[in-house]
């Protein structure tokens, strides 16, 4: 037969997940940390890959990196689950904790990632709206979770794309009123320095996402993980894919994590810049710059998607929301380093005075 049948429903319509990378000389748009590796644990890194069997399969559950990760957390391995990247994970709450007859509660404008995976799963999305602040409308949210009919929710804190933390006592009351799993999505935390870790030895329905994507610059290589309930961490087993972290990103994992203390001075550096470029943006005429404790920082301005045009044509990708729901006008820019940020704010400053001066 020469045609093939439609595929599944929920696909009609939905576009996938587009990151928008372009070629740039400043990358400013994906909220990775700007630094590389550096060369001294780079070398331990391929030492590690050198001794790494490529004929075997990898062990499916990472268990010497859960081990490291679950020690350094106070927990037990059969808490800590690793994923291909915190993506991984989140796909598997959404198969585990969602499905036809389920529903999702999501707080947006939030990561996009999270919708999406609901409508794959068929799962039915609830949402309780930010304020116009982005701040959580918090007793929106217990009201909604006390209807009863929420499965799984996701607080994301830092909050991707507009940078505020969620406060620990809001998450406190959350997991107190409801029964729904609930997700803090910590993949910026490292750069809020505040964790609701605390909260997880008396609340069976709290799970904590952290990734190592961010903080400690590892985008390319695909490793997140969840700290939860062994309980809910079976569920997550499984609906996984076996050996979806292989065994290179694995034997990294373990090095840069054994070394994570080395990448502190480079996470300062970024907080640091982060309030210098606030500052900075601050100041432009024009230009809203909502407050981060993140490593990027969002904003708004007239034009804003003639501004990231303006932007790319001089090297510069930041992120294009200007036409997202709830993110008209914004753009978002990753805090890159010292120069790459200079070049960024000369951009912008020019670009507001072109437009003035029309
Ligand atoms: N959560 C949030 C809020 C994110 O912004 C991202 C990355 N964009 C992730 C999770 C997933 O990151 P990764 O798959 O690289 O671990």
């Amino acid at each position: 037969m020469r045609s093939v049948r439609p595929a599944a429903p929920q696909l009609a319509g939905m576009e996938p997940y587009d990151p928008k990378y372009l070629p740039a000389d400043a990358f400013l748009s994906a909220n990775e940390n700007p630094r590389d590796v550096e060369d001294a644990l780079r070398s331990e890194v391929m030492r590690a890959l050198k001794r790494t069997a490529l004929n075997r399969y990898p062990d499916p559950l990472a268990n010497d990196l859960r081990d490291l990760i679950a020690e350094a957390n106070g927990l037990d391995r059969d808490q800590v689950l690793i994923g291909n990247g915190g993506d991984e994970l989140l796909f598997d709450l959404a198969l585990a904790w969602g499905g036809p007859g389920r529903t999702f509660l999501n707080l947006p404008p939030t990561f996009s990632v999270y919708e999406a995976n609901a409508r794959l799963t068929n799962t039915a999305v609830a949402e309780v709206a930010r304020r116009a602040d982005f701040s959580i409308d918090e007793e929106a949210v217990l009201a909604r979770v006390a209807e009863g009919d929420i499965d799984f929710t996701i607080i994301t804190s830092p909050n991707n794309p507009t940078g505020l933390r969620a406060p620990e006592d809001f998450v406190e009351r959350l997991l107190d009123a409801t029964d729904a799993l609930v997700m803090v999505d910590e993949a910026y935390f490292e750069f809020s320095r505040r964790t609701v870790r605390p909260l997880l030895d008396a609340h069976p329905n709290l799970i904590i996402l952290r990734t190592f994507s961010k903080a400690f610059s590892l985008a390319g290589v695909r490793v997140g993980y969840v700290m939860g309930h062994a309980d809910v961490i079976r569920e997550l087993v499984k609906v996984r894919q076996p050996y979806s972290v292989d065994a290179l990103s694995q034997a990294v994992a373990r090095v840069v994590f054994e070394n994570r203390a080395s990448f502190e001075p480079a996470i300062q550096a970024i907080i640091d810049e982060r309030g210098r470029l606030a500052d900075a943006l601050r100041h432009i005429p024009g230009v809203t710059s909502f407050p981060s404790d993140a490593n990027y920082l969002l904003f708004r301005l007239d034009g804003a998607d003639a501004a990231w045009a303006y932007l790319y044509e001089r090297g510069i990708l930041v992120r294009d929301f200007s036409h997202a729901p709830l993110l008209e006008g914004c753009l978002r820019v990753s805090v890159g380093t010292p120069e790459q940020n200079d070049a960024f704010l000369a951009a912008l400053r020019s670009f507001v005075a072109e437009r003035q001066a029309r």
